[in-house]
């Protein structure tokens, strides 16, 4: 097990290490021609092709219904693509069995627009969720965690600034702080990447802004890339190094944030405006 000092060393040590320096330059994430056609013929992602570079925060925007869900969740291997390929650093997630599926999986954690959090479960408990992958599901029945996962999840709490509330159900916090929870558990995972499906879509813009500045920290700090789905353009534009804009499942633009222009936009989201302006 990795404890959380060492996954965070292992980020600063890695920028004097040749080998770990030429991994961060590597791409961390490859699509190749994926495609994904549902049972009913309906196509949500049509031959998409991209790459994400390691530290990238990659924010996806696109109608509803253009297949931003079926994206990531293709990425997290919830749902299995038509054809194509998924590389998490050069290996395909889409073939990948046994304990090389699980090392990836590990790898690659989610938050979600609903939090999915055990609402009768503290916060704490929900937290230690995220280490599920690393204890056996007898002792998760029973709560047995260790006292090194209990100091991570409280960590990582704390990190998220929620620490006092971590007795508190998950039911009994605002959604704004739900979603910091969510990320907390995503962190046990230590992940090298973290998906985000309109992880803000439910708030109101301060706790939307407050979760946002989480997922920089998330990014900046602890390098983790980020792919995610938004709605709002102003927080594209605040807190994306990248944008990729999808349109019936392709991708119609890939660039910075700054070179969406009216036009791009308008070919994006057609005549139907969303909500461009938040606050
Ligand atoms: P978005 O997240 O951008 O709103 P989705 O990825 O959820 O888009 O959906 C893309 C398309 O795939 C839509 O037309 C949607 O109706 C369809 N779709 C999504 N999930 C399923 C499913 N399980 N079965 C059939 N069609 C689906
Ligand atoms: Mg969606």
């Amino acid at each position: 097990m990795t404890s959380f000092k060492s996954w965070q060393l292992s980020k600063v040590s890695g920028s004097r290490e040749t080998a770990k320096q030429c991994k961060m330059t590597q791409d961390i994430l490859k699509l190749r021609k994926l495609t994904k056609v549902f049972s009913n013929q309906v196509v949500a992602l049509d031959s998409v092709n991209f790459s994400v570079k390691p530290g990238e925060f990659v924010a996806v925007i696109g109608l509803s219904g253009s297949g931003k869900s079926t994206l990531l969740k293709c990425i997290n291997h919830v749902t299995s693509p038509t054809s194509g390929e998924i590389l998490f650093r050069n290996q395909d997630l889409v073939q990948a069995q046994g304990e090389t599926l699980l090392k990836i999986r590990k790898k690659i954690a989610m938050i979600f627009q609903g939090y999915n959090l055990i609402s009768r479960h503290s916060v704490l408990n929900n937290t230690l969720m995220g280490s599920l992958s690393e204890i056996s599901s007898l002792k998760s029945i029973f709560g047995l965690f260790t006292q090194t996962q209990i100091s991570e999840a409280t960590e990582f709490l704390r990190l998220v600034g929620i620490e006092e509330k971590m007795n508190v159900r998950a039911s009994n916090l605002s959604g704004g702080q739900q979603q910091r929870v969510a990320i907390a558990r995503a962190l046990m995972q230590k992940p090298e990447i973290l998906l985000a499906d309109e992880p803000v879509a439910s708030l109101d813009p301060k706790s939307a802004d407050t979760v946002m500045r989480y997922l920089k920290f998330v990014n900046q700090k602890l390098s983790v890339t980020v792919v995610c789905n938004l709605h709002y353009l102003s927080l594209v534009r605040e807190y994306g190094t990248r944008v990729i804009g999808l349109k019936e499942g392709r991708i119609v633009f890939d660039g910075r944030p700054d070179e969406i222009s009216d036009g791009i936009f308008q070919n994006i989201y057609g005549e139907s405006l969303p909500r461009v302006d938040f606050r």
